[in-house]
């Protein structure tokens, strides 16, 4: 057996009387290293802040996040990325008046790193790695031809590869992806789509939310769903298919 390299364990979180996330018991699943799980439900189930809680952004009211052993309550945001944790949001976060390369390279940065570096004066090497792993990252996703365009000019689908390039530069070992094909036209979602399975065979561990069942039901190993915050079901995509409070809740919804 794997082991977990992130387990969530009876979290639950409130917005004053909203139980938003883990109802009264608290939602616990976990994930082994280098398996590929599947987030999904209807809207407002919490799948969005179920992310938040496991980056650092919201902590939990209670029950406690471990990834790799750590206590991810007690972590700033900042040391959880450092820890291998990358994440994309909902609504992509890239700095539209800069270019696809300096979107990438700044999400490289890590500020205490660049500084030591700079006093090192290694400075130079480290900017001529970065760009190198920049360029890498963004061929990677598709987006060498783009590499001087500002990010105000990219289309939705770009701006995704580009918000999963921004995570790929630090080499996460768990990358999480808040609807990756929102706005995504379907040559790039089959690309995205196969970026993911190779991230995956390369023993990399992801989590991904998801609207489009099709998508990640194809690709995943596991799969949650949750249903007004709570654990409705989880199993092999094959399992989900055919379980009847599944299809219950998206027909239903
Ligand atoms: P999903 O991503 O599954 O669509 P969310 O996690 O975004 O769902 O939201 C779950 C519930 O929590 C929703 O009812 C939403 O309105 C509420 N919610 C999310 N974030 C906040 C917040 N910061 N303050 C208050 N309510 C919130
Ligand atoms: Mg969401």
């Amino acid at each position: 057996m794997t082991r977990d390299l992130l387990v969530v364990d009876k979290v639950t979180k409130r917005f004053g009387g909203l139980k938003a996330v883990g109802g009264d018991a608290g939602l616990s699943f976990s994930v082994p290293e280098g398996t590929f799980l599947g987030l999904i439900g209807p809207n407002g189930a919490g799948k969005s802040t179920t992310f938040n809680l496991i980056s650092g952004v919201l902590k939990p009211t209670s029950g406690a996040v471990i990834l790799d052993g750590k206590d991810l309550s007690v972590a700033r945001p900042s040391d959880i990325a450092s820890y291998g944790l990358g994440r994309t949001f909902q609504t992509p976060r890239a700095f539209p008046s800069l270019t696809v390369l300096e979107n990438v390279m700044v999400g490289a940065d890590n500020e205490g790193e660049t500084l030591l570096s700079v006093l090192r004066g290694g400075w130079r090497s480290r900017e001529r790695a970065l760009r190198a792993k920049a360029g890498e990252v963004l061929d990677r996703v598709g987006l060498t031809e783009r590499i001087n365009d500002v990010v105000a000019n990219l289309s939705g689908g770009e701006l995704r590869m580009l918000e999963v390039a921004r995570q790929l530069v630090r080499d996460p070992r768990i990358l999480l992806l808040d609807e990756p094909t929102a706005g995504v036209d379907p040559s790039l979602q089959a690309k995205l789509s196969r970026i993911l399975v190779d991230l995956h065979a390369e023993g990399r561990t992801l989590v991904v939310v998801e609207h489009n069942l099709h998508f990640l039901l194809q690709i995943a190993d596991s799969v949650v769903v949750l249903q007004n915050g709570e654990l409705l079901s989880k199993g092999t995509p094959g399992e989900i298919k055919a379980d009847e409070k599944v299809i219950a809740a998206y027909l239903g919804a």
